[in-house]
Formats: C-alpha cells, sequence, structure tokens
C-alpha cells in the first residue's frame, strides 16, 4: 500500500483560519486513493528528533505572537529541515510559517524573529499596523505543468521580498508585497505561499500535486493519480472566479 508520511508542525500554534485542514484535506484525497497517510503532530515539546522519514513537513500561518512563540523551536529543527528539503521532502508553508523559512520575519513592533533562511526572500511588516494585505486572492500558476488558478484568502502585514521563483502571478488581490503583482514560494517540492482558505480545500490540483510528488519521490516508475470526482470544489471555484474576477474588471 502506498504510503505518504506527514510532519505537522506547531498545530496547537500555526492554525491561523484553519489551516490544519489542510492535512483533512490531504487524508481525504489520499484515502479515496487507498494511499495511507499519516500525520505526526510536532508540537514544542515534542521528542521528535529525526525527520529523515518524513515526505511532507507542513508549517500552517500563525500571528505575530504565535510566530515568536515557536520560533526557538523552529530554529531548534534548523539542520533537520535543511536536510529534508535537500532530500527531496516536500515542504508546504502556509503565511506565517512561509515568513519564517526566509531570512527573517520583522514584525509590526519592529521585532525580528530569525528565521531558519533555508530561502533568500525576507519580510518585513509595516509599523502602520493597519497596513495589511487583507480579502480573497487568485494566483495563476503553473502546477504539474499545467496553468492553474489558485484561489485563497490572505491576510498579512508581512511584506515579503527577494523571492526568486514566485509561486505565480496575481489575478486578484495582493500577494507577497502590496505591489510586487507576484505571490508565494516555489520549487518543486516547496510550495509556501500566503493563501489560507485552508489552501488545498480550494485547490484540488495543488493538492494532487502534492500526494503525487510525494508518492513518486519514492517510486522507479513515476504513476498518475486515479482521478476524484471534484464536482462540488469545481463548483466553487467556478463561482469564486466568475465573482472575483468579473469585479475586477468592474474596477
Ligand atoms: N503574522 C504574520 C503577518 O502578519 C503572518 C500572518 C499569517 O500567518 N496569516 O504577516
Amino acid at each position: 500500500m502506498d504510503e505518504i508520511k506527514i510532519l505537522h508542525m506547531f498545530p496547537a500554534l500555526l492554525n491561523l483560519y484553519g489551516d490544519s485542514g489542510n492535512m483533512e484535506v490531504l487524508k481525504y484525497r489520499c484515502a479515496m486513493r487507498n494511499i495511507r497517510c499519516t500525520v505526526d503532530e510536532y508540537n514544542i515539546d515534542s521528542d521528535i528528533t529525526d525527520f529523515s522519514g518524513y515526505d511532507l513537513i507542513y508549517l500552517g500561518g500563525g500571528a505575530d505572537l504565535e510566530q515568536n512563540a515557536i520560533s526557538g523551536g523552529l530554529m531548534k529543527n534548523k539542520e533537520e529541515i535543511f536536510k529534508a528539503h535537500a532530500a527531496g521532502a516536500f515542504l508546504l508553508l502556509i503565511c506565517g510559517g512561509y515568513q519564517l523559512m526566509g531570512k527573517f520575519y520583522r514584525d509590526s513592533n519592529g521585532i525580528e524573529i530569525p528565521g531558519l533562511g533555508l530561502f533568500d526572500y525576507y519580510t518585513t511588516a509595516s509599523r502602520e499596523k493597519s497596513s495589511r494585505c487583507i480579502g480573497n486572492i487568485i494566483v495563476e500558476a503553473e502546477i504539474d505543468g499545467v496553468s492553474t488558478k489558485i484561489i485563497g484568502f490572505e491576510n498579512h502585514g508581512g511584506m515579503t521580498e527577494n523571492v526568486k521563483t514566485p509561486l505565480g502571478k496575481v489575478l486578484y488581490g495582493f500577494g507577497n508585497t502590496e505591489k510586487s503583482g507576484y505571490e508565494g514560494y516555489f520549487e518543486k517540492n516547496v510550495i509556501a505561499t500566503y493563501l489560507h482558505g485552508p489552501l488545498l480545500s480550494k485547490n484540488p490540483a495543488v493538492a494532487d500535486y502534492i500526494i503525487k510528488y510525494c508518492l513518486n519521490r519514492k517510486k522507479s516508475q513515476p504513476a498518475e493519480l486515479a482521478p476524484l470526482d471534484d464536482t462540488i470544489e469545481n463548483k466553487c471555484r467556478e463561482m469564486l472566479l466568475e465573482r472575483l474576477l468579473k469585479s475586477n474588471e468592474k474596477d
């Protein structure tokens, strides 16, 4: 039986807007295909020290306070995370989790939280606390070689700069900064994004890309995933795309 092993880091604190729902989506889409999907939780007092057996490491979003609270626990595992990424494990990083894999996150009080520096980008929040990127967002990305509109919700004060390979172009909403026109950070085994929703519930193609990547990384013969009935998900997407992109035209 195919299996995917996930390490969900700090689920109790990095779960802004129900980001832990991304784990439920992956478990559901694996179960429907008879793929075993196990999720281990890493909390501040966790005794997990070896990340090499995981196919996916996941961090959700969090407010400044929670990011501060977990930064020491994250830094403690810097080497394991670097090794896992280099070995090809998938990193799924949402908002606050995205920010903390870069060089630093300087919050709206000017407090600088050191990031792991796995990636060269860095994030700075305006001292003007009301200047935040909040609202629905649509990003045009290429996922598994297919142009895909990724739909979500963003709420961040942090502006992320020096992003060498963004996830995609913003069609609606803000993205990495208020004006950059691009959103997120992408590698074949990294999706780092500001999109809450949770992300994967509105974007089945992204969920399936992650599942397929994690399975095929361990196979000599890459396999396709059996399709699932995404009628409801696609209906929801059509309605959101219609509503948001049409409203953009009127602006
Ligand atoms: N606290 C960070 C910010 O405001 C991240 C927020 C989030 O995870 N939604 O930019």
